[in-house]
């Protein structure tokens, strides 16, 4: 069959079985193919060329179970019990500590039909990105884009979910010749970590001298690493949460 006849052939979703076209459809990395009603159900973050069949429908399974979670424990919280932080675009970052977890709220979770929320004892690293404008034209600022980075690496057990680090990039500003940056997220962040000598002056420093070194791209870590102390109360929290929600935690159920 020839490359047209491949574009248009239709395929058989291998996670529902309905027949699906070159544009209704993701291919798997085992080259299976997922349809687009199928995607709507994974995280918008969900790479199809990083998982085969079974993995996808693993993190099938664990998107179910975190709606779930999400409507049980999160949905009721009030506002003091999230901390929200607007980012531009009409973008959300909400802080639920009691839980242990976050939520997004931007076009890439608004992929997605289910709820997902974020533990905090799985984020890897945070700090602030930048991406310099190109060109020299004189109506063009200095930064195209500036932001929050936060990079999850699901471990123990369930990088099954997540086989690869999730990058998420909240903007903060675009266009603008010398960034603000919205100081009170990483310093809640700072908190979550537990890290020593992350305070708001020193937040701010590290900001200063991002912007007048970093190469373009950079990504500085903020904090040197989760205190043991913090991970395991938020593990705990999360793990709680779950429990409550699942009866179990999501890692026992998967
Ligand atoms: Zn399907």
């Amino acid at each position: 069959m020839g490359l047209f006849g491949n574009l248009f052939s239709k395929q058989t979703c291998a996670i529902c079985g309905t027949e699906v076209g070159a544009l209704s459809r993701s291919k798997l990395k085992d080259g299976n193919y997922i349809c687009n009603k199928c995607r709507k159900n994974t995280s918008g973050y969900f790479q199809p060329k990083q998982y085969d069949l079974e993995s996808t429908k693993l993190h099938l399974a664990y998107m179910e179970k975190m709606n779930e979670l999400y409507e049980k424990e999160y949905a009721s919280l009030n506002k003091s019990q999230k901390k929200s932080f607007g980012l531009i675009g009409a973008n959300t970052i909400l802080f639920a500590d009691e839980l242990g977890m976050f939520e997004i709220i931007n076009s890439t979770t608004k992929k997605s039909d289910k709820k997902e929320l974020w533990r905090y004892d799985q984020i890897e690293t945070f700090g602030q990105y930048e991406e310099l404008n190109s060109g020299s034209e004189e109506n063009l600022r200095r930064y195209a884009e500036v932001g929050l980075q936060i990079t999850m690496h699901y471990k123990d057990g369930l990088e099954r979910i997540y086989p690869y680090p999730v990058v998420l990039r909240l903007p903060l500003e675009k266009n603008v010749d010398s960034p603000s940056y919205d100081i009170r997220i990483f310093n809640h962040l700072s908190e979550i970590f537990g890290s020593e000598g992350t305070t708001a002056t020193k937040v701010a420093t590290s900001v200063a001298s991002t912007i007048l070194g970093a190469p373009v791209g950079a990504m500085l870590p903020m904090a040197a690493g989760f205190s043991d102390t913090n991970r395991e109360k938020f593990s705990k929290l999360a793990d709680d949460a779950e429990k409550r929600a699942l009866g179990k935690t999501i890692k026992e159920l998967l």
